[in-house]
């Protein structure tokens, strides 16, 4: 071992004995750490002034207790978090996540990725992360207003518009943006349009951002494809979850002439030969708040129902986990390679786990790290503080292209960073790289703070 990756163990080491108890957190700092050998070697000032141990630590975390009372009148007690990661590039931005397993280290691990996702837009945005052990599956839209505003009691006092901007995320959608958007407004006395993005339209949001994630993501594998000469004509693919980002990740394939063959949710997986029927799903997820499952009765025959399960094992050219993190296991990528996938590209944050990569990598299946593949979310979410600053209200078409450009972007920012540092196609590393270059001459320029 040679005295930059020497160093670099040294610094996970410490990150994971001052972080003890947080797997999520070691396995997303291990990744990129693991990438900056080469970086490093080349330009040993990124290491200098203990760079990179502080790229490692968050710059604050606030944990906060939300008592909320439900439709029992029963009080009842959730942990509130918000980790604000990296300001170098600008304020704080990364979104909230509502689900029961919300926990330091997950938020963590998000802001982590995020800094470096954000890096990786070319946008003026820091890296943070938050949201919530608090479970919104059955909760009435009442408990949820209640649950949203108490949060934001405690939030507002540590976010604006030029300090740190949240969205949504999983359990996060425009509804309770809309409440806590609302909250903020009335304790702070001022409409502060840029302080959260995902709003609604008719307040301030921005058009496309509900599909950006998503969109984003087909964009970013549509890129891989044509460096290989192919595109999504006619491809089967799969796409784990039928949220936010999973749904418009279907929409987007459709549109360029892919076919969806199976979704799911956190209960099990719908497979239909004929193609997923997308307006059917819309309207249990979003309309219905519904589960998956419900699907078989409603379309009829040609379709069936997988209760727990791998939704991995549904042959596939093109796969899209876009649920939540670790949920594809070098199982399943054994079976996906074994079944001929050609892609892979990560809508969610961190959902294959690291054997699982290494797998892909080692079969050439292309794959798509989801601190690049999943950037379109937070670009968009800039572009939406962007209009909010200049009072504009932009097209869909305007906002959808310039979104396209960004992946279009980031992209190659991979593929050419990978190659300059003789990995060529290893997306890993070059998003990795890309994404920290950025943030350590900015770090750099500011000095040891
Ligand atoms: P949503 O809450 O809209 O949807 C999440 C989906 O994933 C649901 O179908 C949910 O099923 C499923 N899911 C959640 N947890 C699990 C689990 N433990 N096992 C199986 N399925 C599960 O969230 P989003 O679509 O917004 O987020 C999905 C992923 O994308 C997350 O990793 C998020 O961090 C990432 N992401 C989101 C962005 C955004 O703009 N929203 C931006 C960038 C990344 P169920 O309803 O049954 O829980």
């Amino acid at each position: 071992m040679n005295t930059v990756d020497e160093k670099l163990q040294s610094i996970l080491a410490t990150v994971v004995h001052r972080n003890a108890g947080e797997p999520e957190f070691h396995q997303a700092a291990r990744e990129v750490l693991e990438s900056l050998g080469r970086v490093i070697a080349r330009n040993p000032e990124y290491s200098a002034d203990a760079l990179i141990e502080r790229i490692c630590e968050p710059e604050r975390q606030i944990i906060f207790r939300v008592p909320w009372i439900d439709d029992n009148n029963e009080v009842q007690i959730n942990r509130g978090f918000r980790v604000q990661f990296n300001s170098a590039l600008g304020p704080y931005k990364g979104g909230i996540r509502f689900h029961p397993s919300v926990n330091v280290g997950i938020i963590k691990f998000l802001g982590f990725e995020q800094t470096f996702k954000n890096a990786l837009t070319g946008m003026p945005i820091g890296g943070g992360k938050g949201g919530s052990d608090f479970d919104p599956k059955g909760r009435s839209d009442r408990e949820i207003m209640r649950f949203c505003q108490s949060f934001m009691i405690e939030l507002h006092r540590h976010i604006g518009e030029y300090v740190d901007v949240p969205a949504g995320d999983i359990g996060v959608g425009a509804r309770e943006i809309g409440y806590m958007f609302g909250m903020y407004k009335r304790l702070n006395n001022r409409f502060e349009a840029g302080v959260l993005t995902g709003k609604g339209l008719v307040y301030g949001g921005s058009r496309a951002r509900k599909e950006a994630t998503g969109f984003g993501t087909v964009f970013f594998v549509r890129s891989m494809l044509a460096l290989k000469g192919t595109d999504f004509d006619g491809k089967r693919c799969v796409v784990s979850g039928s949220g936010n980002v999973a749904i418009y990740a279907m929409e987007k394939v459709l549109s360029l002439g892919g076919k969806v063959i199976a979704c799911s949710d956190s209960g099990g997986y719908v497979v239909d030969e004929n193609g997923i029927d997308l307006d059917l799903i819309k309207q249990i997820k979003e309309v219905k708040r519904g589960r998956i499952s419900e699907y078989v009765a409603l379309k009829g025959d040609g379709c069936s129902y997988v209760k727990a399960g791998s939704i991995w094992d549904v042959p596939c050219d093109i796969a899209l986990p876009c649920a939540t993190q670790n949920e594809l296991h070098g199982g399943d990528a054994k079976t996906l390679i074994e079944n001929g996938v050609i892609a892979v590209a990560e809508g969610a944050n961190m959902p294959c786990t690291p054997e699982a990569v290494q797998m892909f990598k080692q079969a050439g299946t292309l794959f798509a790290p989801g601190k690049a593949a999943n950037a379109g979310g937070v670009a968009t979410s800039a572009l939406e503080m962007q209009q909010n600053a200049s009072r504009d209200s932009w097209s869909f078409a305007k906002t959808e292209s310039r979104l396209e450009e960004i992946m279009i972007n980031i992209h190659d920012a991979c593929n050419e960073t990978a190659e300059e540092y003789g990995a060529p196609g290893d997306y890993v590393l070059g998003a990795n790289i890309a994404g920290f270059v950025r943030v350590a001459e900015a770090m750099r320029a500011m000095g040891v703070i």
